[in-house]
């Protein structure tokens, strides 16, 4: 799945990658409508996520572009707050689906999720150890065990189960499941990491959650450590 991303604020756009790449999409970035046109000529993309407010042009402009094109791909908007006539005229311009600027990552992933599945469905249970997440049915079970989980609690275990193997920073979780300005402190984290480990791991003789000292978190099973010193993490 590829997506182009058209955003000239590059702490914006950086953010969207990287939660995007994270997340298992290909990403190319844009970062102007005279740019993003000339991408969609070579390059048959999966999905647009699109700002508005574009140095060299308006993005409904490239919106309308890309919707001369015999394969047109499903157009996410991003846009700041208020704007509703943009809202109404991207909309209207053919543009499928709207978000208003700042967002979670979560909240983006999710729309993007939605956009792509109408066009083929993706495989969403992610397995690890006798841990299962369904990211369709928002099911979470351990042992065949079922789950319940804040909404949080679930974002922040399917980034880990995600990245499997690889540690994760306390600010790229902030960054993937709070919004994208929350600038409160990434102590967060441990608090939410502390409910999740009470409960997916306490019960359980394996636990999958680690804490990767000096670094955050990252999620595995035994079948892929082995060799490794057992424990170790607090
Ligand atoms: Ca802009």
């Amino acid at each position: 799945m590829r997506i182009l991303v058209v955003e000239d604020e590059k702490r914006i756009s950086d953010f969207v990658e990287r939660g995007l790449t994270g997340a298992g999409y290909q990403v190319d970035v844009a970062e102007n409508g005279k740019t993003a046109i000339e991408k969609m000529h070579s390059v048959d993309y999966d999905l647009l996520i699109l700002d508005l407010m574009l140095p060299d042009m308006d993005g409904l402009e490239v919106l309308e572009k890309s919707r001369n094109r015999k394969v047109s791909p499903p157009v996410l908007i991003l846009s700041a707050r208020g704007d509703v006539d943009d809202r109404v005229k991207g909309l209207e311009l053919g543009a499928d689906d709207y978000l208003v600027k700042p967002f979670a990552f979560v909240e983006l992933l999710a729309r993007v999720r939605a956009l792509l599945r109408r066009g083929q469905p993706l495989a969403e249970k992610l397995v690890i150890g006798d841990l299962t997440l369904d990211a369709l049915r928002r099911k979470v079970s351990r042992a065949g065990d079922p789950i319940e989980l804040a909404p949080k609690e679930f974002a922040i275990l399917e980034f880990l189960m995600r990245n499997r193997g690889k540690p994760l920073s306390r600010t790229m979780i902030v960054e993937h499941v709070w919004d994208m300005e929350y600038d409160g402190l990434t102590n967060i984290v441990d608090v939410y990491i502390r409910h999740l480990r009470s409960k997916i791991d306490d019960k359980y003789p394996e636990k999958l959650i680690q804490t990767v000292r000096g670094i955050g978190y990252m999620l595995d099973s035994g079948e892929s450590r082995q060799g490794e010193a057992a424990g170790g993490d607090a």
